[in-house]
């Protein structure tokens, strides 16, 4: 259950990018709640990236901001500098993934739980999960392997969402849709994720609004951030 509710949503938005403060915008205004993994040793470099042929600014937020930006969600780590964790020895997963854990309860001044792994495709393996498991003081770490369903999932270190809202939205919308339908006895989440930039890309931010307006304030589902959701 969460929090007495047996319907829960929430989000997941990667690298700690400058359109995050707009992305917040819209999720304070239907009281969303998200949490947002970041890179803390990145923080404050500039950057873009080429998506369907758009350049979208990869700017990510500084250090001396994030503590004021994200504080009505969730900060979670995704290692210092965004490696492929499978390439790495042992001591740099931990070091990667831990130290950005610990450099990142001490810009938000809260604890830090969770983590998204970083890296497009496969970019984990059941070694880096037991790896994190073990060593560091995460507690769950997200993929980008979709699941498609709402089941609650046993093993947290290889956690799967829901549905990604960028290449995946009308998707999105059919499982959102089924989701606000759904009459369930057992417990049942809708965990999207993806990142703030890619808002920019088709300047779908509107669209992304109007969602959220549809999904928003029901009185059967909770709207916690990852750790009140998954922990
Ligand atoms: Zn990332």
């Amino acid at each position: 259950m969460f929090n007495g509710k047996m319907k829960a949503i929430t989000f997941s938005y990667d690298d700690g990018v400058t359109q995050d403060k707009r992305l917040i915008e819209i999720l304070d205004k239907y009281d969303l709640k998200a949490t947002f993994n970041i890179n803390s040793e990145l923080l404050g470099k500039e950057g873009s990236l080429i998506r369907d042929d758009k350049h979208v600014n990869h700017i990510k937020n500084n250090p001396k901001d994030i503590k004021k930006i994200y504080r009505n969600h969730e900060v979670a780590a995704h290692t210092l500098t965004h490696p492929f964790l499978p390439d790495l020895s042992d001591e740099e997963i931990i070091r990667q993934v831990e130290q950005d854990r610990i450099n990142l309860e001490q810009l938000t001044e809260k604890s830090v739980v969770g983590m998204a792994y970083p890296g497009g495709g496969t970019n984990y393996n059941e070694h880096v999960a037991e790896v994190i498991r073990n060593n560091t003081g995460i507690k769950y770490a997200r993929t980008i392997v979709s699941s498609y369903n709402f089941d609650i999932q046993n093993d947290l270190y290889v956690f799967k969402p829901t549905v990604y809202n960028f290449a995946e939205w009308d998707k999105m919308v059919r499982l959102a849709d089924k989701f606000l339908n759904l009459e369930t006895d057992t417990p049942k989440l809708l965990y999207i994720w993806g990142h703030a930039y890619e808002f920019d890309i088709h300047n779908t931010w509107d669209k992304f609004d109007e969602f959220c307006s549809l999904i928003c304030h029901k009185d059967d589902i909770f709207y916690g951030t990852n750790r009140e959701v998954l922990l």
